[in-house]
C-alpha cells in the first residue's frame, strides 16, 4: 500500500494556496486544512466580542478568552470541503468578508493565539494523508513534511482574483481596497516575529501569476505522486 504523506502549502496571500490544496486532496483521498479559516474564525470571535475593530484592539481581553474558542472543521458533502465552525456555529461566510481580511492578520500576529492553533493544527495532521494552507505549515506547523510548496504570484494578478471572489460572494469592495488589503496582509505576515512567513528552505517554489490551475495541479501532482511511491 502506497505510504501517506503530509503536504504544506505555504504561500503570499490570495495566491490560490487553498484552490491548490482541494485539487490535491480530492486527487489523493487526503484531509484538507485551511488554516487561514482558524484565524479568521478567532478574528471573527474577536470582532463580536467589540475586542478589536478598526482603530483598536484590545489584545488582552482576546488572550483571556481564548479558552472560550472552539473551532471545529465539518466536512460538507454538496460543497465537497469542510467548513468551519466557531462555538459550533458555521461562520464560512462572515471569516471571508473584507472587514475580517483587514483584521485577520493583526490577530495572526498574538504568540498565544499561534500556540492554541498551531497545536490543534499538529493534532490534525497526526495521521498524515492531510494537506494544510498557511504561512507557517512547512516552517513551524510541519517542518517534517514530505512536500513543502511555498507559492507565490503578481500581487495585481492576486488582488484581480481576490477581488472576482469577493464581488462572486456578493460583497460591495473595490478593487482598490481589495489590492491594498492583500499589500497590507502580506507585509505584516513577513514581518512579526512569531512565525513570520518565509519560504520553508526545502520547499518547492512555485509562480502561478501565468500557469493555469490545471497545470499547476498536474505538475504537483507528478511530485506528490512520486513522493508517495518511493
Ligand atoms: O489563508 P488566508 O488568506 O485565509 O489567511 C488569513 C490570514 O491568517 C493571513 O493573512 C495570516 O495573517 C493568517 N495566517 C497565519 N498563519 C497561517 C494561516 C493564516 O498567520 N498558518
Amino acid at each position: 500500500m502506497d505510504k501517506k504523506i503530509t503536504i504544506a502549502i505555504d504561500g503570499f496571500s490570495s495566491t490560490g494556496k487553498s484552490t491548490l490544496a482541494k485539487q490535491l486532496a480530492r486527487h489523493l483521498g487526503y484531509v484538507y486544512v485551511d488554516t487561514g479559516a482558524m484565524y479568521r474564525a478567532v478574528t471573527l470571535f474577536a470582532m463580536q466580542k467589540g475586542y478589536i475593530g478598526e482603530d483598536f484592539f484590545n489584545k488582552q481581553a482576546l488572550i483571556d478568552s481564548l479558552d472560550a474558542i472552539k473551532l471545529k472543521f465539518l466536512y460538507n458533502p454538496d460543497l465537497e470541503f469542510a467548513e468551519m465552525y466557531l462555538n459550533d456555529v458555521n461562520v464560512e461566510k462572515e471569516i471571508r468578508t473584507l472587514g475580517v481580511s483587514q483584521l485577520v492578520s493583526h490577530v495572526a500576529e498574538i504568540h498565544e493565539v499561534r500556540v492554541k492553533l498551531v497545536e490543534q493544527q499538529k493534532h490534525m495532521g497526526e495521521g498524515k494523508g492531510v494537506v494544510m494552507d498557511g504561512r507557517d505549515i512547512g516552517t513551524i506547523v510541519f517542518p517534517n513534511a514530505e512536500l513543502k510548496i511555498f507559492m507565490n504570484s503578481a500581487p495585481g494578478v492576486r488582488a484581480q482574483r481576490r477581488f472576482k471572489e469577493l464581488v462572486e460572494l456578493g460583497q460591495k469592495v473595490t478593487y482598490e481596497e481589495v489590492y491594498k488589503n492583500v499589500i497590507d496582509r502580506d507585509y505584516i505576515d513577513t514581518h512579526r516575529e512569531d512565525s513570520p512567513l518565509i519560504k520553508a528552505e526545502d520547499a518547492i517554489e512555485m509562480d502561478n501569476s501565468y500557469i493555469s490551475k490545471q497545470e499547476q495541479l498536474e505538475k504537483v501532482l507528478v511530485i506528490a505522486k512520486k513522493i508517495i511511491s518511493n
